[in-house]
């Protein structure tokens, strides 16, 4: 991981500037809280911005402690070097702990790990950290205990719990945290981001991603690494045809499975290895609805053409001459696309939902999109 440093330091996060420089007002001030609370939507960058923010106050305690690079206050960063950078990139840093959902849920059990976590001495004198992601799915035990050590702060002790679902959270809890709201990083912001990290991709892949990514840096990375510019590629000219094909000649019995084979055929196919040096961890649940997502995104195009007639609303731009010919050439109306994109948002509820073997979903999902 050691070329890997640099994606922590603060001033690596897309966007998210405010934050950033509110989160560096209270460190730097001496007004650190006992609790903050990250909300926004999913997968913006929440938990790597908390992750960054600790580690690189971290790093400058331990430079202040050690007597190298003076104050730690107004000074936040991560060297990747020091004691207490390397042992959070090796996993085990005695400074932050961060609690993940076991199955769907925080449990108390992980509340209790925070509690000995706690009664350890830390290495050198400073804060710690503790990070809870998806803190909206504490249950009511894990809540109320985590709520006594929020109304009881220990030293220099800052709980960060991230949620992209605040209103879940126990009112109690929420009164006791700083709040920190988290917008979606602008495409503009994303696409020269990730420019400069990887010059090789074209603009216009990187535009088309930064529009599918809405806002989400590590949607962005799992766009790139699943290859799904070639993905909508092979949709467009083989699933999509096929499909548009066949409402047009209705009288054809053709098979949903063959369409179903080349689709599954088409997921199997590796990811990319070009993001391999990228620090920030990819969702560790692979999203599995993501390519269905991709096939919403180009009905929802076919769909919006048919009823506007208008290029400028189209996301997938670059190919807009095989959006206006499946908009306006076949015999599929509106309302059939209607129900195409209606059995993909539910298509894609069920799969975020159940853990359903991939290539029968598939099977039944096309069957559907031919059924009506
Ligand atoms: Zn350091």
């Amino acid at each position: 991981m050691d070329s890997d440093y640099k994606n922590y330091d603060i001033s690596n996060i897309a966007g998210h500037k405010k934050q950033l420089e509110f989160l560096n007002g209270l460190f730097a001030g001496g007004r650190m809280p006992s609790g903050l609370l990250f909300y926004g939507q999913k997968n913006i960058g929440k938990k790597f911005t908390a992750t960054a923010f600790a580690v690189s106050v971290l790093c400058g305690d331990y430079r202040a402690f050690s007597g190298e690079g003076g104050s730690s206050s107004l000074n936040l960063n991560f060297c990747g070097k020091c004691p207490s950078c390397l042992s959070f990139l090796n996993g085990v840093s005695p400074n932050l702990l961060i609690i993940e959902p076991s199955g769907s849920a925080v449990k108390i059990e992980s509340i209790h790990k925070i509690d000995s976590f706690l009664s350890l001495t830390p290495a050198y004198p400073g804060y710690r950290f503790i990070i809870i992601d998806e803190a909206s799915s504490m249950n009511a035990s894990a809540a109320n205990a985590l709520l006594k050590m929020l109304e009881e702060p220990r030293g220099k002790t800052v709980f960060i719990l991230v949620t992209s679902n605040a209103g879940m959270l126990l009112p109690t809890v929420i009164s006791r945290c700083l709040l920190l709201g988290f917008s979606p990083v602008p495409g503009e912001v994303l696409s020269d981001v990730f420019k400069s990290e990887f010059p090789d991709i074209p603009g216009e892949t990187l535009k088309f991603y930064s529009k599918l990514s809405r806002g989400s840096y590590s949607g962005f990375r799992g766009l790139v690494e699943g290859r799904y510019l070639e993905k909508r590629n092979f949709l467009i000219n083989t699933i999509f045809k096929e499909l548009f094909e066949e409402y047009k000649n209705k009288n054809i019995n053709k098979n949903p499975y063959e369409i179903s084979a080349k689709f599954n055929a088409m997921e199997k196919k590796g990811k990319a290895k070009v993001l391999e040096k990228c620090a920030v961890s990819a969702e560790e649940n692979e999203d599995k609805s993501a390519v269905f997502e991709l096939i919403l995104f180009i009905l929802r195009d076919i769909y919006i053409y048919k009823m506007s007639k208008s290029e400028k609303l189209l996301y997938n731009e670059d190919i807009a001459d095989e959006i206006k010919r499946f908009a306006l050439d076949s015999a599929v109306s509106s309302k059939d696309i209607g129900y195409m994109i209606e059995s993909t948002v539910e298509h894609i509820e069920k799969i975020n939902s159940y853990n359903l073997n991939k290539s029968i979903a598939a099977d039944s999902y096309f069957s559907k999109l031919l059924s009506l």
